[in-house]
This record gives C-alpha cells, sequence and structure tokens, in this order.
C-alpha cells in the first residue's frame, strides 16, 4: 500500500518552472530518499507535498485519499509531519515547550506523555536539556529537536528535509541511526531530502534523483549508490 502518491506535479514560483511534473510514491514502512545537488527542487517538493506552498498542477494522495491543495495543518491531523530545512523550532521555547506545541493536534494526554518519555529515550541530549531554551542549543541539538518535535505529532510519515546540514560526521551518523530507529522500531514512513547522497542512500529502501525539477533517476538505494553516473555526480567519485 502507498501511504504517498505523487503524480505529474508541477510547481512554479512566478515564471520559474521549480519542478516539472515530477511522479514518485512511497510503500508504507519504507525510508525514500530524494537527492539532487542544490537548487535541484527538493525542498519544493517537499513543500509541495506538505501543503506549504501551492502547486500549478498534480495530484497528491496520502494513505490512497487525495489531498491535493489540503492546508498544512489538516495534513498534520492526517499523519505527516515535516522537519523542515534550518529546523524552525521556537527558539524563545524550552525543549519541553516545544515538544508539548508539536502535540497540539492531539488531546490525548496520557499517550502525549508517553510519547514525550519516548521521545527523551531517543533523544537523551533532549532529556539533559528539557528546561533550556532551544534557541541556545547547538546546530545538532536542534535538529534532535525539530525531529522528536515532528514526531510529537505522531505521524505515519515524515518528511525530513536537509537533517544533516551544518552538522559534525559523528553528529551526521547518529542522526541517521535515529532515522533508521524511528522507521524500524516506531513504523514511520519516512521522506528523506539530501545533499549528503551518500548516507541518505545507504539507510534508504529507495532512492529518487532529481536534477533541474526532474525525476532522471531512481532505484533500489543499493542500486543507485553503484550507479556510476551517481558515484561520478553526487558521491565524489
Ligand atoms: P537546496 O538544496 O539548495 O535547498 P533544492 O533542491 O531544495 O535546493 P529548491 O529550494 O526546491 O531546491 O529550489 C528549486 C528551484 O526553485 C531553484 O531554482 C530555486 O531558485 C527556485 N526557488 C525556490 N524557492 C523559490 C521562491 N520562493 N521564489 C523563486 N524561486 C524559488
Amino acid at each position: 500500500m502507498n501511504i504517498l502518491e505523487v503524480n505529474d506535479l508541477n510547481v512554479y514560483y512566478g515564471v520559474i518552472h521549480a519542478i516539472k511534473n515530477i511522479s514518485f510514491h512511497i510503500k508504507r514502512g519504507e525510508i525514500v530518499s530524494l537527492i539532487g545537488a542544490n537548487g535541484a527542487g527538493k525542498t519544493s517538493t517537499l513543500h509541495a507535498i506538505s501543503g506549504l506552498i501551492p502547486i500549478k498542477s498534480g495530484e497528491i494522495s496520502l494513505n490512497g485519499e487525495n489531498t491535493t491543495n489540503t492546508v498544512a495543518h489538516k495534513l498534520v491531523s492526517k499523519g505527516m509531519a515535516h522537519v523542515p530545512e534550518g529546523r524552525r523550532i521556537f527558539t524563545e521555547l524550552t525543549v519541553l515547550e516545544n515538544l508539548e506545541m508539536g502535540a497540539f493536534i492531539r488531546n490525548d494526554q496520557a499517550e502525549i506523555k508517553k510519547d514525550m518519555e519516548h521521545m527523551f529515550s531517543l533523544f537523551p541530549r533532549l532529556a539533559e536539556r528539557k528546561r533550556q531554551l532551544a534557541g541556545t542549543m547547538s546546530g545538532g541539538e536542534q535538529q534532535m529537536l525539530a525531529m522528536a518535535r515532528a514526531l510529537m505529532s505522531n505521524p505515519s510519515l515524515l518528511l525530513l528535509d536537509e537533517p544533516s546540514m551544518g552538522l559534525a560526521p559523528l553528529l551526521v551518523q547518529e542522526i541517521f541511526e535515529i532515522i533508521k530507529k524511528i522507521n524500524k522500531e516506531d513504523n514511520v514512513t519516512i521522506l528523506l531530502v539530501e545533499q549528503n547522497a551518500n548516507m541518505a542512500l545507504s539507510i534508504a529502501d529507495r532512492g529518487y534523483v532529481l536534477e533541474t525539477g526532474s525525476i532522471i533517476l531512481e532505484g533500489t538505494g543499493k542500486e543507485l549508490l553503484t550507479n556510476s553516473e551517481i558515484k561520478r555526480a553526487y558521491l565524489g567519485g
């Protein structure tokens, strides 16, 4: 069963045709990576899927339901959560308050409390910093908080935009380990957008390669990692 289907999606910014007729799907339980260079259209694709920008044409469906042009907060209640590029946490709020905000669509207090504890076990660094103002945390900690906040909405599909951006290699590894864990243990399907193609493809079941707004290649993570064209263009060798 496909949790997400995108058919013939087109996005324009004025006269700029940023997304050109792309189609792809994600099966329930998968990690799917969308890779591509700067400006290829990765962020625009995520924004279109999560209702943050209008689309020109095309169809998007979530769990078999047509959600084209559905506003962002409604998509959250339908099980989609988006961790945007640059994290966008509430810097003036504490870690705990950020997590509470993540659960804004829910009112199952006991479950929220349980999920909060689960977040602290997934991200022990956040547990140590519950009362710290989010804006004073390191880039890696802020990335963890952004992911934990999104997970507090209890999503079945998590969209991650460049989670590795600006992080030291060890932290990148830690974040990717957590992504795998969320997928395997918590059954969250993942759409991962990354410039770090190597990492993104090594944890992905499948991947798509975007180039100037079009999907030019698709395959399993393994196939793409060993594809000579991809190696030359995206993996530095
Ligand atoms: P990056 O990794 O640099 O964020 P990306 O693959 O996510 O790149 P997008 O940010 O989706 O790419 O951008 C795709 C294209 O759309 C680029 O040519 C970009 O300049 C253009 N674009 C994105 N946002 C806007 C906007 N608000 N107004 C005009 N053009 C935009």
